[in-house]
């Protein structure tokens, strides 16, 4: 049942190369650190938690392709990283936001995040290098923890856990973020830091083999989009004094050569990737609506119709964490994970396929979280019912409504009853509603044709084991 739009295919688009890169003077300006009262641990830990909690309020884009680019740019500027700022303890990792505002941000010890919309207004790859240089600059020298100890304010950990530089924004409602949960990941330095940032990225950037003009030029593409005004720019060094001194500074830089000449058509490729997913949400968008959880590419499926011969479920069970840690649940141990756009299935080899180009399931259970009118549970579950039935000609709701339970909270209990358009077998399906705290319509869909009765006591055990964190 449940059939669903895949993602457009991508066209793939050629750019060509450009390279200029006359720099010869070896001369740099030295940073060194500030005194800080914590440890490299310290940093770790800090970023670990707030990368967590970050996880929880941030939707990431679940694409590989595109996570896999901006982790190869950000290995690339990791290994330049000079010697003295280098931190084994550091884990540097790269995931990326689906969300619009041209921003990315670091955490202590290491963890980046890139928006989408970082990547899509960068006119190259080296713009979108820039921005990430200047990020592990920070990280590099610690500038959380030492902003922390120059501010006194260090009481618990946990109280300055949101470290973090958010190099730039377009978004003038950054300002009304204060308020936001997340607004502690966009915590400001002061304008020495943020030159320092600028500085060691620059060297970065020239040790990487890329021009540390490109950083610079990331700030005239921002302000060409709309940027400068009010918000986080306007507490911010100018973007053009910023120009000024990273200009100055890639005079005195030589650019290693070796990795100079890149095909920038790795980048456009990604960029057009992009470009076929529905629009990204606003940060500002993300924090009225509690929006966490992740879109992005669909699991391939066999082109095949399913066998429906599946194995009984494992008595074995393990646990999962799906929607950015929003919700944990435990499935059967030979069940294997498959994420579509919009929601995630835990399903049996041989209980699901493709039938002209769309999934179809035959067995197993189906997460996500449908935006209803209603704020009703069982007004919402009917909206989501009617939506279900709209790609479903033959589903039928059979019997009641039940309450229950469900992680703590009211739950609606329904039973229906379909016909799988691939194997022709009638099915039971299984629909658990309830409602999060934004007022989105939680679902979990359990199916099984009705012959195999030997599935509904592991539904019932994945129903007990689920856990929502919203
Ligand atoms: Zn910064």
């Amino acid at each position: 049942m449940v059939s669903k739009k895949r993602q457009p295919l991508i066209a793939w688009l050629t750019l060509i190369a450009i390279a200029a890169l006359p720099l010869t003077t070896t001369a740099q300006t030295q940073i060194k650190y500030h005194s800080n009262r914590f440890s490299v641990q310290d940093d770790v830990k800090l970023g670990r938690q707030a990368a967590q909690e970050a996880e929880q309020q941030f939707p990431l884009l679940n694409d590989e392709q595109v996570r896999g680019f901006v982790e190869s740019v950000g290995r690339r500027l990791v290994n330049a990283i000079p010697q003295q700022f280098q931190h084994p303890e550091f884990n540097y990792y790269f995931k990326v936001v689906n969300a619009r505002d041209i921003n990315a941000f670091a955490l202590p010890g290491g963890p980046m995040y890139v928006n989408r919309g970082m990547i899509e207004a960068a006119k190259t790859e080296g713009e979108m290098a820039g921005v990430m240089a200047h990020e592990l600059s920070h990280v590099a020298l610690r500038h959380g923890t030492a902003q922390a100890t120059k501010s006194q304010k260090y009481g618990t950990l946990a109280a300055i856990a949101g470290i973090a530089g958010a190099i730039v924004t377009r978004n003038p409602g950054v300002g009304q973020l204060a308020q936001a949960p997340f607004a502690v990941y966009l915590l400001k330095f002061s304008r020495e830091y943020e030159t320092e940032a600028d500085v060691l990225g620059a060297q970065i950037m020239a040790r990487a083999g890329y021009d540390p003009r490109d950083l610079a030029n990331m700030f005239r593409t921002l302000e060409q989009q709309g940027g400068g005004g009010g918000g986080f720019l306007s507490d911010h060094p100018s973007p053009s004094d910023r120009y000024v001194r990273i200009d100055r500074e890639a005079q005195m830089l030589r650019v290693e050569s070796a990795n100079v000449q890149r095909d920038s058509r790795d980048f456009a490729r990604i960029q057009e990737r992009l470009h076929g997913y529905p629009r990204a949400p606003t940060m500002a968008e993300i924090a009225q609506n509690g929006q966490r959880y992740p879109v992005g590419e669909s699991t391939s499926y066999p082109n095949s119709v399913p066998t429906g011969r599946v194995e009984y479920p494992s008595s074995r069970y393990q646990s999962v964490s799906i929607f950015g840690n929003g919700v944990q649940v435990s499935v059967p141990s030979n069940w294997r994970q498959l994420n579509e756009s919009n929601s995630v299935w835990f399903v049996p080899e041989g209980g699901y396929g493709q039938v002209n180009g769309q999934p179809v399931f035959t067995h197993g259970v189906n997460f996500g979280v449908a935006q209803t009118n209603s704020r009703n549970l069982q007004q919402a579950t009917n909206e989501l019912i009617n939506s279900l039935a709209q790609g479903n000609s033959s589903l039928r709701t059979s019997g009641g409504y039940q309450r229950t339970t469900i992680s703590g909270r009211q739950g609606l209990w329904t039973s229906l009853s379909n016909v799988n358009e691939a194997t022709g077998r009638p099915e039971n399906i299984k629909l658990i509603t309830a409602q999060l705290r934004n007022g989105q319509l939680f679902y979990m869909i359990a199916v099984a044709p009705q012959s195999e009765r030997n599935f509904e006591s592991a539904f019932q055990n994945v129903l007990r084991s689920l856990r929502i964190n919203d």
